[in-house]
């Protein structure tokens, strides 16, 4: 996958912070990071997310339901699912 695919897949999700679909524009930000995306012409994974233009909230790929992160994913799941467990 290259930062056009993760773009393309990132696309019209709904933000995390506000909801809106439309409010990203097609640029995806990133930097390494360990436990980020394998992309394509990068040496080291990237941790990718979408800046929501209209919250300004970042919203990492895997709160879109891109795949492809490690470990913080994984915790970040797991809490959700205990707390939903919980409710
Ligand atoms: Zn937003």
């Amino acid at each position: 996958m290259t930062l056009k695919d993760y773009s393309s897949a990132a696309a019209r999700k709904k933000c995390v912070g506000c909801g809106h679909k439309t409010s990203f524009n097609s640029k995806i930000e990133y930097y390494n990071h360990e436990g980020g995306w394998l992309v394509e012409n990068f040496n080291v994974r990237q941790w990718l997310y979408v800046k929501c233009l209209n919250c300004h909230y970042d919203n990492a790929l895997w709160k879109l339901g891109v795949p492809g992160a490690v470990e913080e994913s994984k915790n970040e799941w797991a809490r959700r699912i205990v707390v939903e467990y919980r409710e």
